[in-house]
């Protein structure tokens, strides 16, 4: 040891010989500072902290609307033709087709139809999928109220697959027919028309005749699978539907040991998704659905983590108030504009897994925030397999962080 360096020591000796309270304090004052400084990096993930960058899931072949039709297998997101978030995904395999959900308004019924009809030529619905009674999910299923010319009105359905609970009355407290009631119409005329309806629940239990597994294809390879959550059995208490949503995965055998994964969980919010993770053994997902249009309340880390999703589409109407508080004096802009959809704390979260998230439609709004109109943003979504995943959307394939409206309203965390 350095002669400079013992008297150094000797001096330190000395202070603390003589001022040991003082010593003390400057140590722990030392020890908060340093845990203040941890505290900040880890919050804005500097150093040790930083957010590792999502992996590489390879290239997504851009597609092209003329070969979606001779794909083994398709996977539509629709636009619903009005500025509203709803759900409406149609499955094309082969020559079977699978419709889960059909929102968003009564007044979607014709786009969602028009839709449909470019892919389904022979006027049946193999499988139709009704995950809860939300207007955003089932209005298209009814049509414009009391003119039957909804889906279940316009199309043979082969199996109608729908929510085993709902809070929902058939009529309102003024003794009218609801929006649920009018759905417990079509459901019937449906049933008149051939149709097998079963509750999710039934289809898990495989009771009364239900299956929890619907093959899609000849040969097999290509399988609809209705997944177990806890609301299925139990009452989600109060008046939540979304909870209620009946889940599914579609899984596509590639080879003997390759199989793709596209996973469908409807409005289910954070319980709904904690017990669907603990009651399935969930594999990675080549695409997810994001829960509830984008919610804050959906897309959890405990599901995220599970489903590492590669590829993520999102059913909405970004940036409009229908499902978020508008600002005001009290509540700046820069706030409210976070909690509408999709929002800024699902996005943190699915930025861990992929940048690759694409969203439907756009909202364009009036000063008052009230929405003016819409207007495309990926468009119809469709996600095919033709010798390889590939995505094709009708208005740009630009992901969301890289848009317009991502920049002005959103800050990327992945
Ligand atoms: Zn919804």
């Amino acid at each position: 040891m350095s002669s400079r360096k013992k008297k150094v020591e000797r001096a330190a000796k000395k202070v603390a010989k003589k001022y040991p309270k003082v010593f003390i304090t400057l140590v722990i004052i030392l020890l908060v500072a340093a845990i203040i400084l941890l505290a900040v990096m880890y919050v804005k993930k500097w150093g040790p902290f930083k957010v590792m960058a999502p992996p590489d899931h390879g290239t997504l072949l851009d597609g092209d609307e003329a070969e979606i039709a001779e794909a083994g297998l398709s996977i539509h997101f629709l636009e619903l033709g009005n500025a509203n978030a709803g759900d409406c995904t149609l499955i094309k395999c082969g020559n079977t087709e699978v419709l889960i959900d059909a929102g968003s308004k009564t007044n979607s019924t014709q786009t969602v139809k028009e839709y449909i009809n470019k892919y389904c030529t022979d006027g049946i619905l193999e499988y139709v999928v009704a995950t809860h009674a939300h207007e955003d999910h089932i209005a298209a299923l009814i049509g414009e109220l009391n003119k039957n010319n909804g889906i279940l009105y316009s199309y043979k359905v082969g199996t109608l697959i729908q929510f085993a609970g709902t809070h929902k009355e058939p009529l309102n407290n003024k003794g009218n027919k609801s929006l649920y009631g009018y759905y417990c119409d079509a459901v019937e005329y449906a049933k008149t028309q051939g149709a097998a309806v079963y509750t999710a629940k039934q289809c898990w239990y495989e009771t009364d005749g239900a299956k929890k597994q619907y093959f899609l294809d000849e040969n097999n390879t290509v399988s609809l699978n209705v997944l177990y959550q806890k609301y299925y059995d139990t009452d989600t208490s109060g008046t939540d539907e979304n909870d209620y949503s009946v889940c599914t995965l579609l899984t596509q055998q590639i080879d003997e040991n390759t199989a793709y994964n596209y996973l469908f969980t409807g409005d289910l919010e954070k319980k709904g998704e904690e017990s669907l993770v603990e009651s399935n053994s969930l594999p990675q997902c080549k695409l997810f659905k994001g829960g509830h249009h984008g919610s804050s309340t959906s897309s959890n880390d405990v599901l995220l983590e599970k489903i590492k999703p590669e590829n993520i589409a999102i059913c909405t109407c970004a940036g409009t108030y229908e499902y978020a508080k508008k600002p005001n004096a009290e509540f700046p802009e820069s706030q409210a504009k976070l909690s509408t959809f999709p929002t800024q704390k699902a996005l943190d979260r699915m930025a861990k897994y992929t940048d690759r998230i694409y969203v439907t439609t756009l909202g364009i709004l009036k000063d008052d925030y009230s929405t003016e109109t819409f207007v495309s943003m990926n468009g119809n979504i469709v996600f095919y397999y033709k010798d390889e995943l590939k995505l094709y959307c009708s208005n740009n394939t630009t992901v969301l962080k890289d848009s317009e409206w991502f920049k002005a309203n959103r800050t990327w965390n992945g």
